[in-house]
C-alpha cells in the first residue's frame, strides 16, 4: 500500500464482489481506522474460529490493541498467529424500490497479518497514544499507568501492509423496470454521534475536549 495511489492487492485482499468499491491506498484505509474506536479480531485456535471486538487505535503504519495479559485473544495474537482484523462504519440504510436491491452505505476495512508485542517505554508511550485517541491532551492530565498496571497489560501492533477497504456511497441502484413503482426510495443516513457528557467530577473545570464533545453533541 502507498499513501495515495492504489497499490496491487494481495491474493486475499483483492475485492472481487463489486470490485469497484475496493480501495487499497493508505489514505482511505487510515481514514477508516482513525474513525474507529473498535475493531473485530478474528483468529483460530483448537476450539475453532473466534471473532472478538476490542478497542483499537492507529500510530503511523500500525494498528494497535491492548488488554490484560490474561486475555486469550491477546495471548494468541502475541504468539504470532495469523489474524484478520475488521472495522465497519455504517453510514446509512439504502431503501430501494425492490426488496432485492436494498443495501447499506458503509466504510469498512479488512486487515491481515501477525501482531508483535510492544514493551518498555514504547509500551507506555503507546498507551499514552491510546488515551490521546480518546481525548487529545488527556494523557498529560491523568495518572499514568504504574509499573504493576503496565506489567499486567499487553500492547500489540499489526503492520497495515496487507489490507483492503471497501466503501459504498449513494442511493439505491434499482432496475429500470422498477423505477416507476409507487414506493419510497432513498437513504436513511446513520452516524456515530457524540451525546452530552455525563460529569462524574470536574475539580479543575471542564477540559477543552469535553467542551468540544458537548458542542458536537448540540450540533448533532
Ligand atoms: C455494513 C455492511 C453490510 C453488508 N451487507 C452485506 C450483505 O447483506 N450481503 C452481502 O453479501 N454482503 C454484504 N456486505 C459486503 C460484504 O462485506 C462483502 O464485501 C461481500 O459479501 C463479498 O464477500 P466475499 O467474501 O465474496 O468478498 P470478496 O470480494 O471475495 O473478498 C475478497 C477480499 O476482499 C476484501 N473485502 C471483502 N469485503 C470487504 C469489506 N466489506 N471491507 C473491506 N474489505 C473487504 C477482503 O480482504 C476479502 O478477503 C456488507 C458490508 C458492510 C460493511
Amino acid at each position: 500500500m502507498n499513501s495515495t495511489e492504489a497499490s496491487p492487492p494481495s491474493a486475499r485482499t483483492r475485492v472481487r464482489r463489486v470490485a469497484q468499491r475496493g480501495h487499497y491506498d493508505r489514505a482511505t484505509l487510515y481514514a477508516i481506522v482513525d474513525a474507529a474506536y473498535v475493531c473485530h479480531l478474528a483468529f483460530a485456535d483448537e476450539h475453532g474460529v473466534h471473532c472478538i471486538p476490542t478497542a483499537c487505535w492507529r500510530e503511523g503504519d500500525h494498528l494497535y490493541i491492548h488488554g490484560s495479559n490474561g486475555s486469550r485473544m491477546l495471548k494468541l495474537a502475541a504468539s504470532g498467529a495469523q489474524v484478520c482484523v475488521t472495522i465497519t462504519h455504517l453510514d446509512g440504510l439504502v431503501l430501494a424500490r425492490s426488496a432485492f436491491h436494498h443495501s447499506m452505505n458503509y466504510r469498512s476495512a479488512v486487515m491481515y497479518g501477525t501482531f508483535e508485542a510492544i514493551d518498555g517505554e514504547a509500551k507506555a508511550a503507546s498507551l499514552d497514544a491510546f488515551v490521546e485517541r480518546i481525548a487529545a491532551g488527556r494523557s498529560r492530565e491523568v495518572r499514568r499507568g504504574d509499573a504493576n498496571e503496565l506489567a499486567a497489560t499487553t500492547v500489540l501492533r499489526l503492520a497495515l501492509d496487507e489490507a483492503a477497504a471497501k466503501v459504498r456511497t449513494g442511493g439505491p441502484l434499482d432496475d429500470d423496470a422498477d423505477m416507476a413503482l409507487p414506493v419510497w426510495a432513498g437513504v436513511l443516513p446513520l452516524a456515530l454521534q457524540p451525546q452530552a457528557p455525563v460529569v462524574d467530577a470536574a475539580p479543575a473545570g471542564t477540559p477543552g475536549y469535553v467542551a468540544e464533545w458537548l458542542r458536537a453533541a448540540r450540533v448533532g
